[in-house]
């Protein structure tokens, strides 16, 4: 693609090269909690993750190209879980400096046009990342960005809020990312800057840099999530659209068998006896898999996992619930609540209840106050009253589109 001018005719017949560039390297903690941001988990996806699977769906022919925190690879690993990029940057101390590394790292595969993104921007629509990948290929610009034109009047104010001017707002728009450039131009840009300018945004450092810069229309909902409100409205952005709630149950029993443990709500307990089944036989996540496959009305766990198939004979029970998880996801829901009983004289379930919670919760990607683990016996009474067995019986509520 040519420097400047006469691009178009090239890009009629020749689709553009595209990176995508994903600043992740921000220790933002001023959400709260510890992890940086980026790391944490929205409704069970980590934003970073979001982030990333809102370019892939809207430029699947993108490379993806992340820069982090030096020593946040595993972080990032975690957060993908499995979601592959075409590269990993360790970025720098500033964001400036991060996202000139992270060109940098780009210029093995020197792509067409790159769209410079906040990870903690995760609900960009895809109609906008396809909108301005179109106009950062053509025209007489070198960069666009989208914005929002500024509605509240703006007051210049000195440090104890003492107001010192009216500023017109007429001309002014407040900057999202992602911001496109020709990807040479703004190599250069950066390249050319002074690292202790800190610069907040690539828009600054191209304009220094002379480049012809376009702002069009953003969206409200392309918020960047900085602080424990922005994480609340993040939540609220995502929960709120699911309004078709369902509750189901699902209830399940194995009997004793000889052998020295059992495996109830994904923890291995030291036990008399063992569980008598195909899989592993933890009667706990038999009973949450069927509530949650119930909340969707999909069956239940032999219509995915039958006793009859070799390839369930001591299968971990996990896979199941995972399966389960993974059919509410892809109805765009989410799991809010599950809730188990076990049933059973022996072995005590208070001493690993605790534990169970957290397999669950990690199970389902659900926060442990999502996630309710009971126990109670049956005063000695039926079958398992006479500890031929264990029954369970869970509940599970999940909210869909
Ligand atoms: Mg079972």
């Amino acid at each position: 693609m040519p420097e400047n001018g006469g691009a178009n005719s090239n890009l009629m017949s020749k689709a553009p090269r595209i990176a995508v560039l994903i600043a992740a390297a921000g220790k933002g903690l001023r959400a709260g909690e510890g992890l940086s941001k980026q790391y944490r988990p929205l409704c069970g996806v980590p934003v970073v993750a979001r982030t990333v699977d809102v370019f892939r769906a809207a430029l699947p022919e993108a490379q993806i190209h992340i820069v982090i925190a030096a020593g946040d690879e595993a972080l990032l690993s975690q957060a993908l879980g499995g979601r592959e990029v075409a590269g990993v940057t360790t970025g720098g101390v500033t964001r400036q400096d991060s996202v000139r590394r992270g060109l940098e790292a780009l210029t093995n595969t020197a792509p067409d046009m790159v769209l410079i993104h906040d990870a903690a921007r995760p609900f960009i629509s895809p109609i906008l990342i396809h909108f301005l990948a179109k106009e950062g290929g053509s025209g007489d610009f070198d960069g666009v960005a989208p914005g929002i034109p500024i509605a509240d009047s703006i007051k210049k104010c000195a440090a104890d809020g003492a107001v010192e001017a009216s500023v017109s707002r007429a001309d002014l728009w407040r900057v999202q990312t992602p911001q496109v450039f020709r990807f040479p131009a703004i190599l250069d840009a950066h390249r050319a800057a002074d690292p202790a300018l800190n610069l907040s945004d690539d828009f600054a450092v191209a304009e220094r840099a002379g480049l012809r810069l376009k702002m069009v229309q953003g969206e409200e909902a392309n918020f960047k999530i900085t602080t424990a409100a922005d994480f609340d409205r993040a939540i609220a952005a995502l929960v709120n659209p699911l309004t078709d709630i369902r509750t189901a149950q699902g209830f399940d029993v194995h009997a004793f068998s000889p052998g020295d443990h059992v495996m109830l709500c994904g923890v291995r307990i030291a036990h008399t006896h063992a569980l008598l089944g195909h899989s592993d036989a933890d009667v706990g996540l038999h009973a949450i898999t069927d509530a949650v496959l119930g909340c969707v009305a999909a069956g239940d766990i032999g219509t995915y996992f039958p006793p009859s198939d070799p390839r369930w004979k001591g299968a971990a029970s996990q896979l199941f619930l995972e399966h389960a998880r993974d059919l509410v996801a892809a109805r765009g829901g989410m799991i809010a609540h599950v809730d188990v009983t076990l049933i059973c004289e022996a072995p005590k379930i208070g001493p690993h209840r605790d534990a169970m919670i957290g397999r669950v919760a990690d199970i389902l990607r659900l926060a442990r106050d999502r996630v309710s683990v009971k126990a109670t016996t049956t005063e000695r009474l039926g079958f398992t009253g006479r500890n031929e067995g264990i029954a369970a019986m869970a509940t599970a509520t999940v909210r869909l589109p």
